[in-house]
């Protein structure tokens, strides 16, 4: 998978900035996030290709979240976010 520069989630454009080290929220380290308002979406190159894949797909579905007001929890944001990295993973050619 390329990560884009930006990506378009309903009428909201994210740049997507890769970060080589560390990205902080609040006071924890974390893979990425994303910043609504500023249309930010920052992931850390820090890790391997897959984690930052799967960093790339659960902000991205943090921005659908918002964007939908389905108000998912961290917990299912997570959780759908690696069953979506898996199905990407293993049928590459439903994604060409
Ligand atoms: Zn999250």
């Amino acid at each position: 998978m390329k990560i884009p520069e930006k990506i378009k989630i309903g009428y909201r454009d994210y740049s997507i900035n890769l970060i080589n080290g560390d990205v902080i929220d609040g006071n924890s380290v974390c893979y990425g996030n994303i910043k609504y308002d500023d249309g930010q979406i920052n992931i850390s190159t820090k890790y391997s290709k897959d984690q930052i894949e799967c960093t790339f797909i659960h902000e991205v579905l943090h921005g659908i979240d918002e964007l939908m007001e389905t108000n998912l929890e961290e917990e299912q944001i997570r959780k759908m976010a690696k069953g979506l990295c898996y199905i990407l993973k293993n049928n590459k050619e439903l994604f060409m």
